[in-house]
This record gives structure tokens, C-alpha cells and sequence, in this order.
């Protein structure tokens, strides 16, 4: 199964979104979306997929990524784990290969068989009991040279994300980089800056792709990797892919801190203006005659609201 995404925030913010769904559907939380960029083959997609825990993305050291791919995470009560595309509404991929094969074609559909890139979306919702209802947003990016200075990814997002409160530097590949070089100093910010930090990971190679080794397997050797490379000693704050989810997770604990007390200000006032109504409708008596005068409160306020409701739409038309 995935890493935990979210983790702690699951429970509160789905019981939160229970009741806000069943107060109407736009009171429902806002979760921030998180947009991937970086050079073409620097491990994006691999991020992604090992954040969601399922293999379902195309990937290579080709250019796969052709088309933004909109993914969103929905978390179900049950076992089930599917995903469906906006383009094929109601269809149910519960054989996760499919829905790379589905991306596959949609992407040579639009981008033509070759190495050609559209701006159009693909848009993707992956239901599953083990994510916490998040939007990921998988990018194309042309290729760039690998100097972190000039990298176009942190030039995209300095554009999205001038004051740098938003954006996390994900070092991937550290078990191929050089020998005789690390990632320490790019781990510590001591290359560039960033508010967020930096996280480092290790993905699955082409290698460990070809020969179908599963994610859960991948996340136990970047697990072993870092604790046999001594120079990642005392960094494990900042090395893997679940120190990764872990670090979203607090931006998103933050984010719903932040919009807490707009929260409970709206559930307040609903609440003050729900009592008044319920108030304005009298006591409930036991008498048979105060039953009879309350039910026909009830009915005069409905006949009420339902005549300005209708004169309201006449004058709308008129004034039109
Ligand atoms: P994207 O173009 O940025 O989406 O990159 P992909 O996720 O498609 O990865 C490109 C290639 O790099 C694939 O063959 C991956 O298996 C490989 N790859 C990604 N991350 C790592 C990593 O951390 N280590 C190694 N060895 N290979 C990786
Ligand atoms: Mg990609």
C-alpha cells in the first residue's frame, strides 16, 4: 500500500469534509494542488507515482510526460482502488497498466506518436482508501542542462512562487550521481536557498522498471541506501520519499490551520441564521390545535417564500 499521504491529517480533514458535504457541496475545504517541474527525465512522474504508492505513469529516459497530466487523489471509505478519466466518464480502471496505456494513447492522440508535447489536460481522478484528497499536476518540461543555478525548474517555479513559501527542492537520482560526489550541500541549501528545504529520493531506475519491481520494494532500498551512505548521516529529515509525504503533509496541516478560523466564522453565522429560522417556526406544543397552528406557520412561510421566490424571477425578466 502507499505512503501514507496526509497521515494524520486524513482523519480530521475527511470528517470535515463529511459534514461540510452534507451542509452543500461549496463548503467543501480547499486543498492546495501540487505541480511537479523539473528537466525532462529527472524523475518527476517517479515522484509522483511512489507519493500515490501505484504504478500507472508513463516513464523512461525518453520524453513520456507529453501532456499535463491533472491527477486527482480521492480517498474512499472502502478497499476499492480505481481510476477514472474525465474523458471517459463512469469507466472504472481498476488495472492500474490500463490506465497507463489510456494516458498513452491520449497523449499520441493529441501530441502525434513522436516526441510531440500539448498544453491539453488529461485529467484523472485515482480513487483509493490510502491518499488524502489532493490534486498532483504532472508536467512536461523540455530539456535542460543539469546545473541546479540554471535549471528551468526552479526558474518555473520562481514565476509560480516569487517569495518561495510554496516550493520544494526534490533532489532525485542520488544513487547515480558521480563518484566521489553528494548531495549533502544541495540537501543543506548551501547551492541555493530554499525557504521549503530540500528533499532527497530515490526512485526506481529503467532497470528496476523493466524487471516489474514493485514500489513498496523501491521504497525499502532507498530506505537501506540511505542509511549505508554515511554523508546522509544526520540528514534524515531530508532524505526520502516519505520524509517527502511527510513534509506535504505539514504544509498541508498548516494550509487548514490557516483557513480554520474562516472556517468556524461561516459555521457560526450559518448556525445564528439556522436557529432564527427554526425559531421563527414557534414551539412545538402537544396540544393537537398547536400542532395544527405550527403546521400552518410552516406552510403560510413556505407559500411565502415561494411567491417572492417567483416574483423575484418575473421582475429579473422584465428587467431584462
Ligand atoms: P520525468 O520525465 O521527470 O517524469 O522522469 P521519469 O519519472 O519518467 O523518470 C525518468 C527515468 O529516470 C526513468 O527511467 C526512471 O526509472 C529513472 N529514474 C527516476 N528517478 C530515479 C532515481 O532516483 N534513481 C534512478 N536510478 N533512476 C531514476
Ligand atoms: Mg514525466
Amino acid at each position: 500500500s502507499a505512503v501514507p499521504l496526509g497521515g494524520s491529517v486524513i482523519p480530521l480533514v475527511n470528517k470535515l469534509q463529511d459534514i461540510f458535504a452534507q451542509l452543500g457541496s461549496q463548503s467543501t475545504i480547499e486543498l492546495p494542488q501540487v505541480a511537479v517541474v523539473g528537466s525532462q527525465s529527472s524523475g518527476k512522474s517517479s515522484v509522483l507515482e511512489a507519493l500515490v504508492g501505484r504504478d500507472f505513469l508513463p516513464r523512461g529516459n525518453d520524453i513520456c510526460t507529453r501532456r499535463p497530466l491533472v491527477l486527482q487523489l480521492l480517498q474512499t471509505k472502502t478497499d476499492e482502488e480505481y481510476g477514472e478519466f474525465l474523458h471517459l466518464p463512469g469507466k472504472r480502471f481498476y488495472d492500474f497498466s490500463e490506465i497507463r496505456r489510456e494516458i498513452q494513447a491520449q497523449t499520441d492522440k493529441e501530441a502525434g506518436g513522436n516526441k510531440g508535447v500539448s498544453d491539453k489536460q488529461i485529467r484523472l481522478k485515482i480513487f483509493s482508501p490510502h491518499v488524502l484528497d489532493i490534486t498532483l499536476v504532472d508536467l512536461p518540461v523540455t530539456p535542460a542542462n543539469s546545473d541546479l543555478a540554471n535549471s528551468d525548474a526552479l526558474q518555473i517555479a520562481g514565476i509560480a512562487d516569487p517569495d518561495g513559501y510554496r516550493t520544494i527542492g526534490i533532489i532525485t537520482k542520488l544513487d547515480i550521481m558521480d563518484r566521489g560526489t553528494d548531495a549533502r550541500n544541495l540537501l543543506l541549501g548551501k547551492v541555493i536557498p530554499l525557504r521549503l528545504g530540500y528533499v532527497g529520493v530515490v526512485n526506481r531506475s529503467q532497470e528496476d522498471i523493466m524487471f516489474n519491481r514493485s514500489i513498496k520494494d523501491a521504497l525499502v532500498a532507498e530506505e537501506k541506501f540511505f542509511r549505508s551512505r554515511p554523508v546522509y548521516n544526520g540528514l534524515a529529515d531530508r532524505c526520502g520519499v516519505p520524509q517527502l509525504a511527510k513534509k506535504l503533509n505539514q504544509i498541508l496541516v498548516q494550509h487548514i490551520k490557516a483557513i480554520l478560523p474562516g472556517l468556524k466564522s461561516r459555521i457560526s453565522s450559518a448556525l445564528v441564521s439556522v436557529a432564527k429560522e427554526h425559531a421563527s417556526y414557534g414551539e412545538i406544543t402537544e396540544s393537537k390545535a398547536g400542532q395544527g397552528a405550527l403546521l400552518l406557520n410552516i406552510l403560510s412561510k413556505y407559500s411565502e417564500a415561494f411567491s417572492s421566490m417567483v416574483e423575484g424571477k418575473n421582475e429579473e425578466m422584465s428587467t431584462s
